[in-house]
């Protein structure tokens, strides 16, 4: 064994090169890997002329150099690996810096082959079996979109029961999903919103396994089955060089793969990525709430109206007076994200991504529509798909869009998504050019207040080869890259109408934050498992990181929902979660329907507390949730699956913005409530002697604890799906 070691965290290696240990100084999180089921160090893939691609793993232990290198100590593994295909030398190097609880590792391969190096999997932290026992499962906490916590993880992908229809699969990105049936494996950029995750038990911590890559190139992050006797995993980043069908050549990481501990749940290891994310340029416009290109009233808001997801019905007559009314029987600032505002079928696709009605008639009732909801100070986007392109269009033909798409290794289509049309490669000037143009349209033409440009910040990427698109064979920088620029030119083009108008997108992904003002993130409250666990249970890891650096809206279910403990936690989970609220799939006339008056009421009590909490929610950092002593229920939540268990009848999210903490409470459940609620304000950063604690409602604002030297405990009773907003302050 070979060690690296500093105040934070200890790492050995074996005789091949591969991570054996990995714990913390005070051995309370320890990686759990089974030294005798440990895998190749590195898989590198080779594609020869004919296509074919050549795996080519460790055939001996490498030369192992361990050095100091100034306040680092570093590993550095050589292989010479050699076949009929030719001659490798990779040299794999593990940078541990001083008082770090993460090391670097890089690889850098000489490729002495008439092949291209297609794929390089590396690291691979194999070995990983099941934490130890304890009291209650070990989780991995992915970023699929906001955030998912998938329990026993290594037993899910060695038997996973599959459950996710292929309807699902494109629509959620589980297109992209590789290796075999259980295996957790997506792009980034993609579904994959941020660039790490987290293994761990929440009683001790866990595993950080990340890459730090300033320029969010493509690559692919996942958990595998490994070892093939259906008790390990392995975790896997696999990286690329810029051109993937040049033959010969060398290779050299373009940024380091970062792997470390971290104790606690997996919020800590939130903690290690934001001290990486927030110096990246997407941070750099600065905190939410200093960004003078968001407008105030996107700041403001508590609630978003949208039409889609029950009807698609788009006609100002069916939505306007629904808006009206909940606007004024809330008492909340409401925006609209307007789907199929044309006149067309939303859905059909027919005319992606135009969406400008070009019938007079139709703009002219729609314009009538917006005005009314502007003198009712409610705001409206609509959707605009910013990645398809229909080839039935005149735009499209115009702009000889073939040559645009994005294509695959063999120069064919490499997605068509099904009627609505190709998806384009994100460097396309064309393609900019259109969504601008169709943009400004809709701000100039309809009085639109920006637009919503659907599949930018999450869907998965689609690697492109098309030679004369200015990018690299095989995707490289082109999905950040080109999708920035195309942001770059609309928001600079909507700011210039009016810098009240906003871009929002489909869900979050970190490395276009500066670019838009707002994402809808309606998964926030999906209890269906993205990668097809029925127990994971979504979790805010996105706003974990970013909460107070993006603000986001949304929920995934309708007014359809019948199942009212389902509709409730779902709901509970956008607020507490820390996202402005949404109402869906409710139209006019629809407030005189009884089956509707209690998701009316439930919707109504989240939003109130959102209006009395809004600062914070839409502002403040994110922090873990409180400990709260309260019973425990399940709620069902799909026909043929088994129920969420376990989870707590009172939700609390806490935010902290200028020195203050706000927890929002929310009893989900149809009985009244009762908790205790302890917090230590300290330990939530809080500065100050003593503190107060008040509820800022329902209610009028009241103080209910006056000078607490230490640690809160406050018993908080809640009535029926119900909600309560709690602050801590420092005492003045
Ligand atoms: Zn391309």
């Amino acid at each position: 064994m070979v060690a690296l070691e500093n105040s934070r965290v200890r790492m050995a290696f074996d005789s091949h090169g591969r991570l054996a240990q990995l714990l913390d100084a005070r051995g309370v999180a320890r990686a759990p890997i089974d030294e005798r089921a440990l895998t190749e160090a590195f898989i590198v893939e080779l594609r020869n002329g004919a296509g074919e691609v050549i795996h080519v793993s460790p055939q001996r232990p490498p030369r192992l150099d361990r050095r100091q290198e100034g306040q680092a100590q570093t590993l550095v593994c050589t292989w010479e690996l050699d076949g009929p295909w030719g001659a490798l030398t990779v040299r794999t190097k593990v940078t541990l810096p001083a008082d770090s609880p993460v090391s670097e590792w890089t690889v850098d391969i000489d490729n002495r082959t008439a092949c291209a190096l297609w794929q390089v999997a590396y690291p691979r932290v194999s070995g990983l079996t099941a934490f130890p026992p304890a009291d209650g499962p070990d989780w991995l906490a992915i970023p699929f979109e906001m955030g998912e916590k998938v329990p026993e993880a290594v037993a899910f992908v060695n038997n996973r029961v599959k459950m996710i229809d292929t309807w699902a699969r494109s629509e959620y990105g589980a297109y992209d999903v590789e290796g075999k049936g259980g295996d957790i494996a997506f792009s980034y950029p993609g579904m994959w919103a941020m660039q790490f995750m987290a293994y761990g038990h929440p009683s001790t911590g866990g595993l950080y396994f990340a890459a730090h890559d300033p320029q969010a190139l493509y690559k692919r992050f996942g958990f595998y089955a490994d070892a093939t006797d259906g008790e390990h995993a392995a975790m896997v980043l696999k990286q690329y060089p810029e051109d993937r069908t040049a033959a010969g050549g060398r290779f050299r990481s373009f940024y380091p793969a970062v792997i470390g501990v971290y104790e606690g749940d997996w919020w800590r290891a939130s903690d290690i990525y934001r001290a990486w994310a927030l110096k990246q340029r997407w941070a750099q416009r600065g905190p939410t709430r200093r960004r003078t290109d968001i407008p105030a009233w996107a700041k403001e808001l508590d609630l978003w109206y949208w039409n889609w997801q029950f009807h698609n019905v788009g006609h100002p007559d069916k939505v306007v007076p629904a808006i009206a009314y909940l606007k004024e029987r809330f008492g909340a600032e409401v925006a609209f994200h307007w789907y199929g505002c044309n006149g067309e079928q939303f859905g059909s696709g027919w005319r992606t991504p135009e969406e400008y009605p070009d019938n007079r008639d139709i703009r002219e009732t729609l314009v009538r529509g917006v005005r009314q909801l502007h003198s009712l100070g409610v705001r409206c986007i609509p959707y605009i798909n910013a990645r398809l392109w229909n080839p039935n269009t005149a735009s499209f033909r115009q702009a000889d869009g073939m040559k645009w798409i994005a294509t695959d290794e063999h120069g064919r289509p490499a997605h068509k998504w099904g009627a609505l049309g190709y998806t384009m490669c994100p460097t396309a000037p064309p393609f900019h050019d259109l969504i601008a143009r169709v943009t400004n349209q809709m701000i100039d033409g309809c009085e639109m207040d920006g637009a919503y440009l659907d599949q930018i910040s999450s869907c998965y990427s689609v690697p492109c080869f098309h030679r004369a698109h200015g990018h690299g064979p095989g995707g490289h920088d082109h999905w950040c890259r080109g999708y920035r620029e195309m942001l770059e030119k609309v928001q600079a083009d909507i700011k210039r109408r009016a810098p009240d108008n906003v871009i929002t997108s489909e869900s979050v992904i970190e490395c276009y934050l500066d670019l838009l003002d707002l994402d809808l993130a309606r998964e926030i409250s999906g209890l269906k498992s993205k990668v097809g666990c029925p127990s994971a249970l979504p979790i805010p890891m996105f706003h974990s990181v970013y909460h107070d650096y993006h603000m986001t809206y949304g929920t995934v279910q309708t007014f359809k929902q019948t199942d009212m403990p389902h509709f409730r936690f779902a709901e509970a989970l956008c607020l507490v979660g820390g996202a402005q609220l949404m109402v869906s799939g409710f139209f006019a006339g629809d407030e005189a329907k009884d089956k509707f008056r209690p998701h009316l009421d439930y919707m109504e009590a989240l939003t109130r507390a959102h209006v009395a909490g809004r600062k914070w929610l839409n502002l403040g950092v994110w922090k873990p949730p409180a400990a709260l002593r309260c019973d425990s229920v399940e709620v069902a939540y799909w026909p043929d699956l088994p129920p969420k268990t376990g989870i707590p009848v009172i939700l609390n999210g806490c935010f902290e913005l200028g020195g203050e903490l706000c927890i929002v409470l929310v009893n989900h459940t149809a009985q009244a409530r009762e908790g205790t609620l302890s917090l230590d304000p300290k330990a939530y950063g809080l500065d100050g002697a003593a503190f107060e604690l008040w509820s800022l409602g329902p209610g009028a604002k009241k103080r209910l604890v006056s000078d607490s030297a230490g640690a809160l405990e406050w018993r908080v009773a809640l009535p029926p799906a119900s909600a309560q907003v709690l602050a801590i302050v420092p005492r003045r």
